[in-house]
């Protein structure tokens, strides 16, 4: 059986075409072939609608089940496929119904989730993570975060959605895409590290020694957000991943050195990568009740 996931951030929509041999065996999903197409974020809803559109007819003729599962930055209100809030990351993108324009396009079935969902969901049912009480913290251009609190049922609601990203860590701080000042993401991220540094590239800063006073604020902002999370949320792992853990071997230790013992010794590298979210929401669009949809197999 094959079928498609999306992922959609601030600066790219990545697609896959997946295949299962069993709907409910997570071990069984594998990615066939994976795209991305460029969000082109400032040029408005319309035009990141027609996008997406772009990235899943990539593969939409190569299905023989027309489900689609999609992740989506921003607050996603999984029983309708609406996003409720996003940030000028995606302009316009408040109030979408996602889920109706890419149905009114393909037809079919299609689950929309919060993108650091799909990546959690992908974690626990694909990658096999352990925990009984998971959360994950998804580091891209803003940060994500994400909680299971059972893993039996999977469904609207299932998953947690954290705002952690727009917690204060630092009151009057850097200017926020929400509005606010001084949130979690604009230290906790690839734009955080970036502005650090004051450098374009995260890679012109992690790989070079002259930054390393860039990474260290970067690690004790990320030990700060990951003490208030687990003393706040109580969970028995914490996933990290996201763009900026490929790069782990540069700042992973000095991060996990500053942590207390009770962070350092649930804190693990997300296994599927920049997969987590596609292999995720494909597993939560075949497995998961989302709201009353027609049956794919109708
Ligand atoms: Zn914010």
């Amino acid at each position: 059986m094959k079928l498609i996931g999306v992922d959609i951030g601030g600066t790219g929509i990545k697609s896959a075409l997946i295949s299962c041999k069993k709907p409910d065996d997570g071990s069984s999903y594998k990615i066939v072939h994976r795209s991305s197409v460029p969000t082109e974020a400032k040029f408005g809803r319309e035009h990141i609608v027609e996008n997406i559109c772009k990235a899943i007819d990539n593969y939409r003729s190569r299905t023989d089940c027309p489900v689609i599962g999609i992740g989506s930055a921003g607050d996603i209100d999984d029983n309708t496929g609406k996003v409720t809030y996003a940030t000028s990351a995606l302009p316009g993108f408040t109030g979408l119904d996602l889920r109706g324009a890419v149905r009114e396009r393909f037809g079919g079935k299609v689950v929309v989730i919060n993108d650091a969902s799909a990546a959690l969901v992908g974690e626990v049912y694909v990658g096999g993570c352990k925990g009984n009480r998971p959360m994950m913290l998804t580091l891209g251009t803003g940060l994500g975060c994400a909680m299971i609190e059972d893993k039996g049922k999977l469904g609207s609601g299932s998953v947690n959605n954290i705002r952690l990203g727009h917690y204060i860590l630092h009151e009057g701080g850097r200017d926020c895409r929400c509005g606010n000042k001084g949130c979690a993401e604009m230290y906790v991220s690839a734009t955080g590290l970036k502005l650090n540094g004051d450098r374009e590239k995260v890679e012109d800063i992690l790989y070079d020694p002259a930054y390393a006073y860039a990474v260290d604020r970067f690690c004790t902002d990320f030990k700060d957000v990951l003490e208030y999370a687990c003393a706040t949320y109580r969970p028995d792992e914490i996933l990290i991943g996201g763009g900026v853990v490929e790069m782990a071997e540069q700042w992973w230790d000095k991060l996990r050195n500053m942590c207390s013992p009770a962070v350092a010794d649930i804190l693990q590298k997300a296994v599927l990568g920049n997969r987590a979210a596609l292999l995720g929401s494909a597993y939560a669009a075949l497995n998961g009740d989302y709201g009353s949809q027609m049956s794919y197999s109708n």
